[in-house]
C-alpha cells in the first residue's frame, strides 16, 4: 500500500538534501555551462581539420549531448571518429562506360542515395508562434545553420532489449513517435538488433544491417558498460554526422544510452512513468541535435524538472528547425 504524505521522500529514491523530490541529471552535459542565449551565442564555425576540405574526403564527427559536441566543434579534443577515406576519381582515359557501368561503390559507406527520395518525406509543423530558448548542437560551416538528419530519407531505429525496465520499449517508441511528430521527420522502428554499443560504433555496418547508414540504436546500459552513465546521469544521446568534401554535414545514425539501473527507480517513483517518459524525450532530441538550455520550463534542461515531461516551446522551435535539414543525397 502506498503511504507517502505529499512532502514525503520516497523511500526507494536518493533523498536530496532539501527533502525535496530527487532530480536526476540527465547526461554527462549537465553542470557544464550552458550558452544562456543560444542565439546571440552559436559558437564558431567549426574548425576544419587540415586536408578536411578536399574533395572526396568524407569527413565524420560524433556529437553527442550537450558539452561533449562543443569540445568537438571547437576542435578542442583530438576526433578519434575522423575515418577520412579517398574516393577514386574518375579516370580521364579510362574507356568511357559511364553509361553502363556504375562507379564502383563506396566501401566506407552505403551507395550514394540509399533510401533517398526526392523530397522531404514528411511535412514540418509550424513551430509555436512565440518561439522560446534552444540551441542546437552542432552547425554547418556558416555557423548558424544546424546540422540535422536527411528529411528525404527515413529515420531508422533499433532497440537492443537486454536490460530494458518493464515497459521500457514502450517509453522508446512514444518518444520516437513524439520527435516524429515535431520535426516531421518519417521515422521507422527496425526491430531488436543484438549489437553491443560502442564509443567507436561504425555508422556503416553493412554485414549486420546491409547498404544503408546503420540504424540509430537504442540500448539500455549500466554505469559499467558505459562510464557516461555514472552517478546520478540517467541518459545520454547524440548522432554522427558525416560530410563529403565541402558538402553539408548530415546526421546518419547515432546512439541513445538509457540507464537500466536508474530506471526501475524512476518509473516506480511518484509520477514516475511521466518522468521517465520525459527523460527518454530528452535523450532522442539531442539525438536529432537539439543542445541543452539553461531554462528549467524547456525539456531541454539538463535536469528532470517536475511537471515538465514534454517539450515546451522553445524545444519545439528547435525541433522544428531540425525537421528542416537539407537533403544530401550524395551521401
Ligand atoms: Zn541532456
Amino acid at each position: 500500500m502506498h503511504g507517502h504524505g505529499p512532502g514525503d521522500p520516497d523511500p526507494r529514491l536518493p533523498t536530496s538534501p532539501s527533502g525535496r523530490t530527487p532530480r536526476w541529471v540527465l547526461d554527462e552535459a549537465a553542470g557544464l555551462p550552458v550558452a544562456a542565449d543560444p542565439w546571440r551565442a552559436p559558437g564558431p564555425p567549426p574548425r576544419r581539420r587540415r586536408g578536411a576540405g578536399l574533395r572526396g574526403l568524407l569527413a565524420v564527427v560524433l556529437v553527442v549531448a550537450g558539452s561533449l559536441g562543443a569540445a568537438f566543434l571547437t576542435g578542442a579534443v583530438p576526433w578519434p571518429w575522423d575515418r577520412p577515406v579517398v574516393v577514386e576519381p574518375p579516370s580521364a582515359l579510362a574507356p568511357d562506360r559511364s553509361a553502363t557501368t556504375p562507379a564502383a561503390a563506396p566501401t566506407d559507406r552505403p551507395t550514394p542515395g540509399a533510401g533517398a527520395s526526392a523530397f522531404p518525406r514528411g511535412s514540418v509543423p509550424a513551430a509555436p508562434a512565440g518561439g522560446g530558448a534552444h540551441a542546437f548542437s552542432l552547425f554547418q560551416a556558416d555557423g548558424v545553420t544546424p546540422v540535422a538528419y536527411d528529411p528525404c530519407r527515413v529515420v531508422h531505429y533499433a532497440v537492443r532489449p537486454d536490460g530494458a525496465p518493464e515497459g521500457g520499449e514502450e517509453l522508446v517508441h512514444a518518444a520516437f513517435a513524439r520527435i516524429a511528430e515535431v520535426t516531421g521527420l518519417v521515422v521507422v522502428h527496425d526491430g531488436p538488433t543484438d549489437e553491443v554499443p560502442a564509443t567507436d560504433r561504425e555508422a556503416f555496418q553493412p554485414e549486420r544491417y546491409g547498404d544503408r547508414w546503420a540504424p540509430v540504436l537504442v540500448a539500455w546500459q549500466t554505469e559499467a558498460d558505459e562510464p557516461d552513465l555514472a552517478g546520478d546521469i540517467v541518459g545520454r544521446g547524440g548522432s554522427v554526422a558525416v560530410s563529403l568534401g565541402e558538402g553539408p554535414r548530415v546526421y546518419v545514425t547515432g546512439t541513445v544510452s538509457l540507464d537500466a539501473e536508474q530506471f526501475p527507480g524512476i518509473l516506480d517513483s511518484r509520477d514516475g512513468e511521466a518522468t521517465a517518459a520525459g527523460i527518454v524525450l530528452h535523450e532522442v532530441a539531442h539525438l536529432v541535435g537539439l543542445d541543452h538550455v539553461d531554462d528549467e520550463s524547456q525539456l531541454l534542461y539538463p535536469e528532470t524538472v517536475p511537471g515538465v515531461t514534454d517539450f515546451a516551446a522553445g524545444d519545439l522551435t528547435g525541433l522544428a528547425r531540425l525537421g528542416q535539414g537539407p537533403c544530401v543525397p550524395e551521401l
